[in-house]
């Protein structure tokens, strides 16, 4: 089903105790809040079992911001969506610009990653979105398109109704520039239409598609406020409730 939702990426921040401070601040805060959306915090992969143990996970998720594209065995360092699921995680983020971009993930190894995450029950958070030049060049629709397509449309439809998107336009993330309203929500339409055509309206309709990049407090408003926007993934205004907090209550 489609869900309003508010989803942060705390990157590579936070000691442990610093984060289950911010985790447990949180908690605090939306105690006795009656809320219009999800809320998930996708954090280091060592703080997920000490996090989730430590909030109310009916009312804050739990992601991991990424997944081994092996389900066990010999990879050192690596970290399995099984091993994500066991700490009482429900949510794992894919995809992001940072680790396509730094660490080279590509179309297939998300792929992977996707139904290894699935396999296990996590709701994958999957990431998409247009570096500024391809905006400038007018390819946006066509490279999200292109990464939906890649990793996500061999799915079942069973499978792909879990996942959520997150459109997220690199050249908006960590800058302080924001799409307009008004631009996300062409993309965000546009993204619908593309999952319609190969899942149909009614499982389009039902998708969750996230925008993020800069998303804060004086923008939130008006970017949930479109039809097609159906919450945020935020970056830095996630590490402090001040700032997270009224991006949960622009619905
Ligand atoms: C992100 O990293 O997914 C993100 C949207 O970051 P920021 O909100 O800091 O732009």
């Amino acid at each position: 089903m489609r869900k309003n939702m508010i989803a942060g990426n705390w990157k590579m921040n936070t000691t442990l105790s610093e984060g289950l401070a911010l985790a447990k601040g949180l908690n605090e805060a939306l105690k006795g809040k009656t809320l219009q959306c999800e809320v998930v915090i996708g954090t280091p992969f060592i703080h997920l079992a000490s996090i989730a143990a430590a909030i109310d996970t009916d009312k804050i998720g739990v992601a991991a911001q990424n997944c081994a594209d092996k389900e066990k065995g010999a990879y050192t360092g690596e970290v399995s969506a099984a091993m994500i699921a066991s700490t009482g995680a429900k949510y794992v983020i894919l995809g992001h610009s940072e680790r396509r971009q730094y660490y080279h993930e590509t179309a297939g190894t998300l792929k992977t990653k996707v139904n290894l995450a699935l396999a296990k029950g996590l709701t994958p958070i999957f990431c998409i979105g247009e570096v500024l030049e391809e905006r400038e060049e007018g390819r946006h629709f066509e490279v999200v398109d292109e990464q939906i397509k890649a990793s996500l449309f061999d799915l079942s439809a069973d499978d792909f109704s879990q996942v959520v998107i997150a459109y997220e336009p690199v050249w908006a993330i960590g800058t302080g520039k924001t799409a307009t309203a008004d631009q996300a929500q062409e993309i965000h339409a546009h993204i619908r239409q593309t999952l319609a055509a190969r899942y149909g309206a009614a499982i389009a309709g039902d998708t969750t598609i996230l925008y993020g990049g800069s998303m804060n407090a004086e923008n939130a408003k008006d970017l949930v406020a479109k039809a097609d926007v159906d919450g945020g993934l935020i970056g830095g205004a996630s590490l402090s409730v001040e700032k997270f907090l009224p991006i949960i209550e622009a619905f």
